[in-house]
């Protein structure tokens, strides 16, 4: 989220070197704005939601289409912050990995994003 700010700060830029005139000074000027007011709201998330908010997925086959496609079944550990576990045989491993993590592991199976 904070790199898709940056690159609405950084807009007019690429509209000065591509968009050769396509916009206008208000749209090159507006895009930026979007991007200070994403980096604004992203400092004053309220302080209540943790920072490390961890989930349990299982993965199958044919979840994700990645060159490494899988072909046993897995369940993975991730978390908000950007951190991955590693390939866990159950759920309880993965979850208990996820634990050594951080504090706020969620309940239930969540799919990578949801
Ligand atoms: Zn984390």
């Amino acid at each position: 989220m904070q790199g898709l700010a940056w690159v609405f700060i950084a807009s007019p830029l690429l509209v000065l070197t591509v968009g050769r005139g396509r916009y206008s000074l208000a749209e090159a000027a507006f895009m930026p704005a979007v991007g200070l007011f994403i980096l604004l709201w992203l400092k004053r998330r309220p302080a209540s939601s943790p920072e490390h908010l961890a989930s349990v997925e299982y993965v199958q086959p044919g979840d994700t289409d990645r060159p490494d496609a899988l072909t046993t079944p897995f369940c993975l550990a991730w978390c908000d912050c950007g951190w991955l576990g590693d390939e866990q045989s159950t759920e309880d491993a993965a979850r208990s990995e996820a634990g050594q993590h951080t504090a706020h592991v969620r309940d239930g199976l969540h799919a990578w994003g949801a």
